[in-house]
């Protein structure tokens, strides 16, 4: 019959238990000088040692040649307690016997001799388990034991052990045991049992066992029971872990700024039965874990999940700094937290591999106190931010009468954005210094420079479609989009308040919106979606019009003058304001 490896490596001495040296010294010296009590309290975290050590002591008090304190495991009594046929020492789970009558039954034989050994033992394991009058039984005989009697309780859960139990006994705490020492025991043991354990997976295993030998071991016979050498592949893959990897490899298409590689990642997950719950989990883990090895990389080591070898985090935790980790996590956190309640749990899990992979999406306060740390950070080392607010020409200025309006271009309120980045923008990519023969970039005719879509303002808040009844004509990307707020579920609607995402134009015919990536063309194109720009649009053009998505970025535009007396082709949302008989506004 197969033995489980825990089973067949557990320790038969205190020399053998690993990672515990406080405790087994300890009691070695006890069972020397015969200066045992009759109550032990063991605690700590599961698979520590502490049953381990329990039954090595048992056999210890009991062995007829001791050796340093250890049981010899040769004598008749070392032996009759390993095989159970000795039956003076008993080991009870309290997890299955909590009842006041087990104890009592158990506390009745306790008043004779031991019948065959010196001392009658009793290893009561989860003991925080019993009943309170089971406990209260235990007390009894706890304040005036026999001299042949000796208790050994171990628990998980020390704080459900009441205090007149623990203050008579002895208290023990196993520590978990550190992921080196558990490798070195993976090794040995598999070394034994002729097993191929390479030493990365050796240590992925005792990173995972979370300082527990028993797990440990259990996990390396998963492993080996599914044959051939045990490296880090196979317990990623018979552990059902494999999702780590692909969880690393798209946190690094984040750090990149890789959306559409994000996106494509996700999608390939998603087709192959990814839960978008699990992915959330996963990645937020891996930010946990990065948080955690950058604050705190000496003491952190414990608190670790042991998904990830110390060099992944390292090579990663170099791609963020903390700020930016603490925005990430917790924009992944809250992503976790809405998945439960979500109808689209896929639209929200790329919702937020599109704040991730561009940050200054993100309104959260985490998110801009990442952005301005980084700022601080590039200013401490050494980026110059240009001061261009003195140099401008005046950007805003009162709306043209219309007279003035008649005469001259329609005023591009865009313009003056385009040549104003936000400051962590110009921080990114400083601008060379410019030769002072040369004239700045914000002197040119505004005709000359149209403002790229992915600097465009946010589209104004929807007009009511009264402002434009008896008018026809293209409105503007814009306004189109402001009228699909509240049309569009939010979600979707995401990506038409973000210009780098998508941009509309009249070409005469038709309407083609312009998709950053494959995946947002796909989105609009859904006839709910692309049926409503469609009917948008109509509302303006007197008909309903066709919409076509393209990939890619528009072409350049011609700049040409528009007709003064009709509503300029292409314009933004205060062109159509103007447009619309508003002219007389004065713009602050
Ligand atoms: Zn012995």
């Amino acid at each position: 019959m197969y033995q489980a490896l825990y089973r067949k490596w557990r320790p038969r001495s205190f020399d053998d238990v690993v990672g515990q040296g406080h405790i087994t010294e300890t009691l070695k010296r006890q069972v020397q000088g015969g200066r045992l009590t009759h109550a032990y309290l063991f605690t700590g975290t599961r698979g520590t040692g502490k049953t381990t050590c329990a039954k090595i002591l048992a056999r210890a008090v009991n062995c007829q040649h001791p050796q340093d304190g250890n049981p010899c495991n040769q004598c008749p009594a070392c032996m009759g307690i390993e095989n159970g046929s000795i039956l003076d020492v008993v080991e009870l789970d309290a997890a299955s016997n909590n009842r006041v009558d087990d104890v009592r039954a158990m506390l009745e034989e306790a008043a004779y001799t031991p019948a065959t050994v010196a001392k009658r033992v009793y290893i009561i394991d989860e003991v925080h388990m019993l009943s309170p009058q089971a406990f209260n039984a235990l007390l009894q005989i706890l304040e005036e034991p026999p001299a042949h009697l000796m208790f050994i309780l171990a628990t998980t859960e020390l704080h459900k052990v009441p205090a007149t139990i623990k203050s008579r006994c002895q208290q023990f705490a196993f520590k978990r045991i550190r992921a080196e020492e558990i490798a070195g025991r993976l090794n040995y043991v598999a070394a034994q049992e002729g097993i191929e354990l390479t030493q990365e997976g050796a240590q992925l295993i005792a990173r995972l066992a979370d300082g527990g030998m028993r797990d440990a071991l259990s996990l390396l016979d998963q492993c080996v029971g599914a044959g051939g050498t045990v490296d880090q592949d196979r317990v990623f893959q018979v552990l059902g872990l494999a999702g780590n990897l692909q969880t690393v490899a798209l946190l690094e298409e984040i750090a990149a700024g890789n959306l559409s590689g994000a996106l494509a990642r996700l999608a390939s997950l998603y087709t192959g039965g990814k839960e978008m719950a699990a992915l959330a989990g996963e990645l937020s883990a891996l930010l946990r874990d990065l948080l955690v090895s950058k604050s705190a990389p000496k003491g952190g080591a414990g608190l670790l999940t042991g998904g990830y070898d110390s060099g992944t985090l390292e090579r990663l935790g170099q791609l963020f700094d903390v700020p930016r980790l603490v925005q990430m996590l917790a924009l992944v956190q809250k992503t976790a937290g809405e998945l439960v309640h979500s109808a689209n749990r896929r639209t929200d899990m790329e919702l937020c591999l599109v704040m991730l992979c561009d940050p200054s999406l993100d309104g959260s306060v985490h998110a801009l106190t990442a952005r301005v740390a980084k700022l601080e950070q590039q200013l401490a080392s050494g980026v110059v931010v240009q001061q261009t607010t003195s140099e401008k020409p005046l950007q805003r200025s009162p709306a043209p009468t219309p007279a003035q309006k008649s005469t001259q271009p329609e005023p591009d309120l865009s313009t003056p954005v385009a040549s104003d980045p936000p400051p962590w923008e110009v921080a990114e990519k400083p601008v060379p210094q410019q030769p002072a023969s040369k004239k700045p970039l914000q002197e040119k005719p505004m005709q000359e420079t149209p403002a790229p879509p992915a600097v465009e303002p946010h589209p104004a808040p929807p007009e009511p479609v009264t402002h434009v009844s008896g008018q026809t004509g293209w409105p503007g990307w814009n306004v189109v989009c402001g009228q699909l707020k509240g049309v569009l579920s939010t979600g979707d609607y995401t990506f038409f308040s973000m210009p780098a995402m998508l941009t509309g134009r009249w070409d005469g015919d038709v309407v083609t919106i312009w998709a950053a990536n494959q995946f947002v063309a796909d989105l609009v194109e859904k006839p709910d979606i692309s049926g409503a720009v469609s009917q948008v649009v109509g509302r303006y053009m007197g008909q309903r019009v066709p919409v076509k998505v393209q990939v890619g970025a528009p072409p350049a535009e011609t700049v040409q003058t528009p007709p003064t007396s009709q509503p300029p082709e292409e314009g933004d949302a205060l062109d159509a304001f103007l447009a619309a008989g508003h002219s007389n506004v004065i713009v602050e």
